[in-house]
């Protein structure tokens, strides 16, 4: 992805992609400290408009401060940047992110006395889990790699070492063919997908984790606030896989994954095996949302 056109914001200023580069001993490379952000603008008929910005961007700030990383810019710079970045890109939608990372004046864990960096790229990004995926859902496999405990690494922050657990057990259920995988708790409840937290539905009644080790979304946070708004009542409480086994509807969110339903998970097919009819209805809702159809949410819409 480094060799194309267009530019980045790095450290205050629009600079061309291809020079966005920074040296091999900065110490996040190394150790594993920092923190990102993904975000998507869509394209709707006033132009285009980042969803959810400064949640976003708050999420950002959140993650630097759970791991004392002091961000040298403040959020209402940084809500800016990203709309010029996406602007100056010529993009009409695309995904935005912004990361945060330690400079290479040292090596060592006392990470002290570091530099801290700051990059927003941006770049044309279709649906991440296939194409037929929002409409027809996934096969999810269970992984064996167990998700972060909350003393362990942070589960608030959206952090670079966070990830290499997801793409554990991501590649782990792909190799197999399955399209994205399950992870659970130290305790072997459901805690989320790789990229993506999961929703399931029994009986008209809408169930998803708690927050504990999995990422606080903001697409989860949408999501509930659009079936609560619908007159759903939604439920934040510990799943058993089994429970996914034999719910009526299951989903994934995330800003990549939008909303994405799960057809099966484990072999076992979960309702009929299609989009149910509650999912379809709460990704209406949030597509008529992010591509600016509904006025109801007007202000979650920041137009670059
Ligand atoms: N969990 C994990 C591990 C993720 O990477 C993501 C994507 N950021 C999510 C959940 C969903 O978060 P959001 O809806 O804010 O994108």
């Amino acid at each position: 992805m480094a060799d194309r056109d267009g530019v980045i914001w790095y450290d205050g200023k629009l600079v061309p992609w291809r020079n966005a580069t920074t040296h091999v001993l900065t110490h996040t490379l190394h150790y594993g400290m920092g923190v990102f952000e993904g975000l998507r603008a869509y394209q709707t008929p006033r132009g285009t408009a980042i969803f959810r910005l400064p949640e976003h961007t708050e999420r950002l700030f959140n993650s630097a401060h759970v791991f004392r990383m002091k961000i040298p810019f403040d959020q209402a710079t940084l809500i800016q940047a990203q709309l010029d970045v996406v602007r100056e890109n010529g993009l009409a939608s695309g995904y935005i992110r912004p990361i945060i990372f330690y400079g290479s004046e040292a090596m060592g864990l006392s990470a002290k006395n570091l530099s801290v960096h700051i990059a927003i790229a941006a770049w044309s990004w279709g649906t991440y889990l296939g194409a037929d995926a929002l409409e027809n859902g996934i096969r999810v496999k269970t992984s064996s790699f167990t998700r972060h405990h909350v003393n362990i690494n942070m589960c608030r922050a959206k952090s670079v070492s966070t990830y290499t657990n997801s793409i554990l057990a991501h590649q782990e259920v792909a190799q197999d063919g399955y399209q994205e995988a399950l992870l659970l708790d130290v305790d072997g409840y459901v805690a989320e997908g790789s990229g993506e937290n999961i929703f399931i539905i029994k009986k008209d009644r809408i169930y998803t984790p708690d927050l504990t080790s999995c990422l606080e979304g903001i697409t989860r946070a949408t999501v509930i606030q659009l079936a609560e708004e619908a007159g759903m009542e939604v439920v934040q409480k510990r799943i058993t896989r089994d429970e996914v086994y034999c719910a009526d509807e299951a989903f994934f969110t995330g800003t990549a994954a939008e909303i994405t339903p799960i057809r099966e998970l484990d072999c076992r097919t979960i309702g009929n095996g299609k989009r149910g009819p509650i999912t379809e209805q709460l990704q209406t809702s949030f597509f008529d949302c992010v591509n600016g159809k509904s006025d109801k949410h007007a202000d979650w819409l920041h137009y670059v």
